[in-house]
């Protein structure tokens, strides 16, 4: 937390050294003294405090400054810090000056010149407007702040970036919240390039690309080796698994994610089936958690940070990642995961990110206060979020294509939901249109068995329609089925023939691809049983199988 700050400001360097001296010796400790000998000079780093969010105390403030008076200057400073208390030195002849800045700018005090001794003619003074100040002042949010507009896509995705990777920020509505147009206005940035971030040091970008953001934050996004024992892609359950274990076992692990790491599950507002938690946990504290773990042990992860290739060298494993760089390893674990599977209804694009979600984050759920809220999909992770999004939303109906729940969604999500009174479940039911200017307003939806077509107002439609492996970057490497989905083990020996080019005496391991030592774990598998639970097995399992591999090299 920084330290609140004293400003004084003066023209006089004499009168500028010995305020500041004075202050110094008794509020030091607790506040942060900085001084300035014009108005100018002073209004740029007050400028700088604000794009820090370092809190200002109070300002002292010479009247008489040739370029900018004291009382100018206030008035504009505290357009930037209007809590903050306020009082003007004067000379005997400028009184009048000060009783009227008592009107204009509120100033809470006028001190005369000359102030000594301090004890006796400025610390009760100061004293008293620092107690009053303290008495309403509120602790400073200190992390990353996001500018931005609720329904613009480009906001959204960097908070979602910016949330699950753990990274702590404020979000500021530029339509509802007045702080958000005051520090905008303070960067100077241009009002039409929102999001605007402003990190701890008082920097920020606008519009900028999530990479760009991650560069900025320091985000892990190069490895620090050009070789490992063993690489794992994707930080899902699956790799975050293989990640704890192959550093806990000692190898040197590299875990590479493209987005963040949690994966699917990072998206799950409360994971109720998994050993242990029997209140449930969400994704994003398991990620937390394992990621915590993996680096406690010594594995490196490098997000955000994409694997594009991959070719056999010998024994060794070359990755290409997506900015060009390469990396060697002896044993390498995909677990990629699924991809949400988009779905093509007219409006649906374009209001993709302004209402309308693929998995939507769960930080999005407040914004739905009060509001209308359509779910598509049967599945667990849709019967999740209508869960959680409605203890926020005025209504949440869920659209299901099929005839019934109970076909896609465990029994005991379909009885939460059957007992939560501000869900409705439409079955047999697609989403056929999305309507709206800037964001989602309506919906149109069909009923499959009658063809019955009705409009209604939404607030928001969050799909949660499916999921695909993407593995094109794998194609021609390692087999993969119709689907895309990584073969392994038993499916790669048809007939009792190993796989085209196997070059070693055995059958695949389990999770091994049709690839000595490139190994498969968790929903990315072809035939795996998906899940967090199955992952996380998996992905330590495939440790193990690594190690045989290994010894056998
Ligand atoms: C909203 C929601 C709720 C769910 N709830 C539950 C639940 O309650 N219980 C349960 O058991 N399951 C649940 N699931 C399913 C569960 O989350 C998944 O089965 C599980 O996450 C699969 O783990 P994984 O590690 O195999 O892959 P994923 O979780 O899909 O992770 C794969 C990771 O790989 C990364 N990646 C992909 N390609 C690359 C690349 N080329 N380079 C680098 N990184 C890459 C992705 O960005 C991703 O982070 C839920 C899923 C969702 C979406």
């Amino acid at each position: 937390m920084p330290k609140p700050v004293i400003w004084t400001v003066d023209d006089d360097p004499d009168v500028l050294r010995a305020v500041e001296r004075d202050l110094r010796r008794k509020y030091g400790d607790p506040y942060k003294v900085i001084s300035a000998d014009s108005g100018a000079s002073a209004m740029e780093a007050t400028r700088q405090l604000k794009l820090r969010n370092e809190p200002v105390a109070l300002f002292l403030v010479d009247q008489r400054m040739p370029r900018m008076s004291g009382v100018e200057f206030l008035e504009k400073a505290i357009e930037l810090f209007p809590d903050a208390k306020r009082a003007l030195f004067t000379a005997y002849a400028d009184t009048d000056a000060a009783i009227r800045a008592i009107n204009n700018v509120h100033i809470d005090h006028y001190l005369m010149k000359p102030w000594d001794p301090p004890e006796e003619r400025l610390y009760d003074v100061v004293d008293d407007m620092l107690d009053d100040w303290q008495s309403s002042f509120h602790p400073v949010f200190e992390g990353v702040r996001v500018v931005g507009n609720q329904w613009s896509p480009h906001s959204s995705e960097v908070r979602d970036f910016l949330g699950r990777n753990f990274v702590p920020h404020q979000w500021l509505n530029i339509e509802t919240d007045d702080t958000a147009k005051q520090l905008l206005d303070t960067t100077g940035a241009d009002p039409a390039s929102l999001p605007v971030v402003v990190f701890a040091d008082g920097s920020f970008l606008s519009n900028p690309p999530t990479a760009e953001v991650a560069r900025k934050l320091g985000l892990k996004t190069k490895a620090e080796f050009p070789f490992y024992d063993l690489v794992v892609v994707g930080a899902g359950p699956a790799g975050l698994a293989a990640a704890v274990y192959g550093a806990a076992d000692g190898l040197h692990t590299l875990l590479i994610e493209r987005e963040a790491p949690g994966g699917q599950a990072g998206r799950s507002s409360r994971i109720e089936n998994y050993l242990g938690f029997p209140m449930g946990l969400s994704g994003n504290d398991l990620a937390r958690r394992a990621v915590a773990q993996a680096r406690r042990f010594g594995a490196e992860i490098l997000a955000p940070q994409e694997v594009t290739g991959v070719r056999i060298e010998g024994p060794t494993r070359v990755l290409k990642l997506a900015d060009g760089s390469e990396i060697g390893t002896r044993a390498l674990l995909i677990a990629t995961g699924i991809a949400f599977r988009k779905l093509d209804v007219p409006g649906l694009d374009r209001l993709s990110g302004a209402g309308v979600y693929y998995y939507a984050p769960m930080s999005d759920a407040f914004s739905y206060r009060d509001g209308d809220v359509y779910i598509v999909g049967g599945a667990n992770s849709a019967g999740q979020a209508a869960m959680y999004f409605s203890k926020f939303a005025r209504q949440v109906t869920m659209l299901v294509r099929g005839a019934s729940l109970s076909d896609s969604m465990s029994q005991y999500l379909e009885n939460q939901i059957a007992a939560t009174k501000n869900i409705e479940v439409k079955l047999n039911s697609s989403v056929v249109g999305v309507e709206g200017a800037g964001h989602c307003e309506s919906l149109t939806i069909r009923n499959n068995k009658t063809h019955a077509t009705e409009t209604v107002p939404a607030n928001a439609l969050l799909i949660y329609a499916g999921a695909v492996p993407r593995t094109d970057w794998l194609a021609g490497v390692v087999e993969r089925d119709a689907q895309g989905y990584l073969i392994s083990g038993q499916h790669l020996v048809l007939e009792g023939k190993r796989p085209a080019g196997w070059t070693v005496d055995r059958d695949p391991f389990y999770l091994e691809t049709s690839v000595p030592g490139i190994f498969v774990a968790g929903d990315v598998r072809h035939r795996s049983a998906k899940g967090v639970t199955s992952g996380v097995g998996e992905g330590a399992m495939a440790v193990k199988l690594v190690h045989q591999y290994l010894g056998l090299l």
